[in-house]
């Protein structure tokens, strides 16, 4: 597929239909029972599987993330599906409020009122890069609209695009064979960006869920918000995921962490919206060792290439970034590694990085940052800077003091999900999930989008007034 011919590029007359499609589907499909969207979400589920044999081996041609991984990838992506089946079928996306009628007068005086959710309606969804399966086509933005009851408009990412069709082939067959209307689930393509924007620009629309850069986030956000209608913008944006150390636990355990943060900062190539990318470590021998081990470590390791030319670039460009700004030396400078980067590790100290706000952003690929600090203050002066992650790891945070209550507090108020101990790649899709933090990591902390809550994005709350038995009956499904 040559990205670079222009009739790759939906063309506005082709993304308008597809919307169309999708508007017309929409209020069908928001009145689906739970068995319906239930079958349909199995059945997408069931399709992946069945096309593994031939999707992993053109999801590694065009990511060059590995079989293990991506066959490991595809099969979280059908758990998700399938479990947001069943938490359509426990009614999650009809839980409703019944408030009978009081008689007398307000305030507890009140009319009947049942609070119900509306599918927002089409839902367009930006996949990522860096997850082929899981943050992409059928990823978990797509199975919790459907879940939700809205169709969905997938723009596919131009870093896997033969993968993105077959995927999108897949599930408009799925959809077709279960008899619901094809604009349950429609696909648009392009490497420009012209293409995403007159998607959320598209007055059908009416949220949008994307998974990507800081920068794509914020352009596309100010799309959504510039329309005349604005809508919400559910944007996964990049984030440096803060790890912060205690003396005790480096003394106790520090070779171990070491060789498993070494393992977290390279996974993937270090393409990993939660790669570990700030090391905040007070400044005392046992952290000189934990720093020569994770040195020792880095070193050692051998990344694979990265997933696009552009990616390799911006994450060049990043430690460049590092290398000339005043006070940032390398500890394991980034050398020539051919097709793959190698990893890079800078240290810096407390007041510097808060100093210089370009040591906050993410910089995607297999490199960390060290930040040496004196006191806890500075620790938690350090997060206070970053100011939105998606994870906060904390080591030695066992005990209940002031220094453990003080980091706790501020990692809680700069991330979505705070680790006790562990490393932060990897986040589990289940009921008690967090995915989504303060920006710049997320527009809207207040959701997530990993986890059976995610569904709740694409649900908007109406009270029914005094409603009539017929729409009671209906038990918080549309009609
Ligand atoms: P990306 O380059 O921002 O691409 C995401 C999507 O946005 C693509 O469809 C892209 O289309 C579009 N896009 C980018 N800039 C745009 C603009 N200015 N106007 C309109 N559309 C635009 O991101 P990516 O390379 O896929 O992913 C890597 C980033 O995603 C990393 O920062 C990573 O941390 C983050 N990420 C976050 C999460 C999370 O859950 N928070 C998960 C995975 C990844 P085109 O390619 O056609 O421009």
């Amino acid at each position: 597929m040559n990205l670079t011919d222009p009739t790759f590029d939906n063309s506005p007359e082709q993304i308008d239909a597809t919307v169309a499609a999708a508007a017309a589907a929409a209020d069908t499909y928001a009145a689906a029972d739970a068995a319906t969207r239930a079958a349909l979400l199995r059945g997408l589920a069931d399709a992946l599987e069945a096309a593994r044999d031939s999707l992993v081996p053109l999801a590694d041609r065009e990511s060059h993330l590995g079989p293990a991984r991506l066959n490991g990838e595809l099969d979280r992506t059908a758990f998700q599906l399938r479990g947001f089946a069943t938490r359509v079928e426990a009614g999650d996306a009809f839980a409703h409020v019944d408030d009978p009628a009081v008689a007398g007068g307000p305030p507890a005086g009140h009319p009947a009122l049942l609070r119900v959710r509306q599918p927002l309606g089409p839902v367009a969804m930006f996949a990522a890069s860096n997850f082929p399966f899981a943050f992409s086509v059928l990823g978990g933005d797509t199975a919790s609209a459907l879940a939700a009851g809205c169709p969905v408009v997938v723009k596919g990412h131009p870093a896997h695009p033969e993968l993105t069709r077959a995927t999108a082939e897949l599930a408009a067959g799925v959809v077709k064979a279960q008899g619901l209307p094809a604009g349950v689930f429609g696909l648009v393509e392009g490497a420009a960006v012209a293409v995403g924007v007159h998607l959320v620009q598209h007055p059908a629309i009416a949220a949008v869920a994307f998974t990507g850069s800081f920068r794509g986030g914020a352009a596309l956000q100010a799309v959504a918000n510039a329309r005349p209608r604005p809508i919400p913008f559910f944007g996964e944006l990049g984030s440096i995921n803060p790890v912060i150390a205690r003396p005790a636990v480096l003394a106790a355990q520090g070779p171990a962490l070491a060789t498993t943060l070494a393992g977290s900062i390279t996974l993937g190539c270090g393409q990993f919206c939660t790669s570990p990318g700030v090391i905040v470590l007070p400044d005392d021998p046992a952290s000189d060792s934990f720093v020569d081990a994770l040195a020792a470590a880095l070193s050692d390791a051998r990344p694979h290439a990265m997933l696009t030319p552009g990616m390799r670039a911006n994450f060049d460009a990043g430690v460049a970034g590092w290398a000339a700004t005043p006070g940032v030396p390398w500890r394991v400078a980034p050398t020539d590694g051919g097709d793959a980067p190698t990893p890079a590790l800078a240290v810096t100290d407390a007041a510097t990085f808060i100093a210089t706000p370009a040591l906050h952003d993410e910089v995607f690929g297999p490199a960390a940052l060290v930040v040496r600090t004196t006191s806890v203050d500075e620790a938690v002066a350090v997060l206070r800077a970053i100011g939105g992650s998606l994870t906060v790891t904390l080591w030695g945070a066992e005990t209940d003091d002031a220094a453990s209550r003080a980091l706790v507090r501020a990692a809680m108020q700069t991330a979505g999900r705070v680790l006790f101990g562990g490393v932060p790649t990897g986040v589990a899709v289940t009921a008690g999930q967090q995915h989504g933090g303060p920006w710049p990591s997320s527009t809207r902390a207040e959701t997530t989008s990993v986890g059976w809550a995610a569904m709740d994005r694409f649900l908007r709350p109406v009270a029914l007034q005094d409603a009539p038995a017929w729409l009671q009956r209906l038990g918080g499904r549309p009609c």
